[in-house]
């Protein structure tokens, strides 16, 4: 190409204006004003933007000053983003895309703007994790679920912050707080069902048992579907985002094709790489204890996850697989209302441990839910 400086004209130089008023280093073109010239404005603005970008400030447009004024005119969302081999695809909008994803703990390489085959790789990992079709390029799919998740990790850390704060604003009392209890599928989603039992009913009835207790201290526990309702994932998180619920707890069982596999696992919210609810993780692990200390399951552990209802909730959510119901001694197990009836009752216990921010002295697996009772009751005297 030929060189643009001081003195030149002409369509080319429009262009490179026009770019460098887009990036706010011209101002807006004055009626009457040639729009074409490469005056000492135009010089000006050429130089702050090639120390910007890191290249030689000599005030001329050459190749590389050209390709980078094309490159930081596109942002992330104005175009399908993926591998070319013979010509790859550059732009600002790349880098932005290998920002989110080093943020989010993958690893596309440098955020150099160039979509190279380690940044596919990194796009197709997260696609996986996220549970996108994982083809490597990021189209609007993709690009909703980075940009959800911008919600809770990016403008989220503070969000995560915040959390914390409600917890220990909201003081020691269950009175008043608004749980959302999700029992896992329901209606024609049966869930994991063998033989007979299924387990969108087993939820339900264990989703109704913590729900009676719950109102029974005075918190205020709202069901995110019916008896027969099965809503979409996304749906329930917008049920709790709606309600303003200050938990969600997420009731599910798993299944394995081998029958040994067995245990209970809780998840909160988590990328595995750092950026993690801190309210969620302890509520989970306070959950986990109380449950594996009542129930003498097997210890599956708590684990972060970024699945829907995890992610697009905004407060603290848990999900706890209770089990296995592929597995003999864990089917049993749930299938006794009794057990459920402790599940219930380890979980409330769990959220009540959450508000009394570790100032208890009851070991766990022993607080009880007449104790929970008698000390709501206690304060409801008192304050
Ligand atoms: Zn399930």
């Amino acid at each position: 190409m030929q060189l643009l400086r001081a003195g030149a004209s002409g369509p080319a130089v429009a262009e490179v204006r026009c770019a460098l008023r887009s990036f706010g280093l011209l101002p807006p073109v004055a009626s009457g004003v040639p729009d074409d010239r490469y005056d000492s404005a135009v010089e000006h603005a050429v130089r702050a933007f090639q120390q910007r970008r890191g290249l030689i400030t000599d005030g001329i447009v050459g190749p590389a000053t050209y390709r980078a004024l094309r490159e930081a005119r596109w942002t992330l969302g104005d175009r399908m983003l993926g591998l070319m081999i013979s010509a790859p695809m550059a732009g600002d909008d790349v880098r932005t895309l290998q920002e989110r994803l080093l943020e989010l703990g993958f690893d596309p390489g440098r955020p150099a703007g160039v979509f190279d085959p380690q940044t596919e790789q990194a796009l197709r990992k997260f696609q996986r994790e996220y549970g996108l079709i994982q083809d490597g390029i990021c189209g609007p799919a993709t690009l909703r679920a980075l940009r959800q998740l911008g919600r809770k990790v990016t403008g989220g850390r503070p969000a995560l912050l915040r959390e914390q704060e409600r917890v220990r604003r909201a003081g020691p009392r269950l009175r008043g707080k608004r749980i959302v209890i999700d029992a896992g599928h329901g209606g024609p989603d049966r869930g994991v069902s063998l033989a007979g039992v299924a387990e969108a009913d087993l939820m339900w009835d264990l989703a109704r048992r913590l729900e009676g207790r719950m109102a029974a201290t005075g918190m205020e526990a709202l069901l995110s579907r019916g008896e027969h309702g099965c809503p979409a994932e996304p749906d329930r998180a917008a049920f709790a985002n709606a309600a303003d619920a200050d938990l969600v707890l997420s009731l599910h069982t798993d299944a394995n094709r081998s029958m040994h596999a067995e245990g209970l696992a809780t998840f909160h919210f988590g990328t595995g790489e750092g950026v993690s609810s801190t309210v969620g993780e302890a509520l989970a692990g306070l959950i986990h204890r109380e449950l594996v200390a009542r129930t003498r399951m097997l210890d599956c552990g708590v684990q972060p996850r970024t699945w829907e209802m995890l992610r697009l909730t905004r407060m603290p959510a848990v999900r706890i697989e209770v089990g296995y119901l592929t597995n003999l001694g864990d089917r049993r197990k749930l299938l006794d209302p009794v057990f459920r009836d402790v599940v219930a009752e380890g979980i409330l216990v769990a959220v009540k441990r959450l508000y009394l921010l570790g100032q208890d002295d009851q070991p766990t697996g022993t607080f009880t839910f007449s104790d929970v009772l008698a000390r709501e009751l206690a304060r409801a005297d008192t304050v």
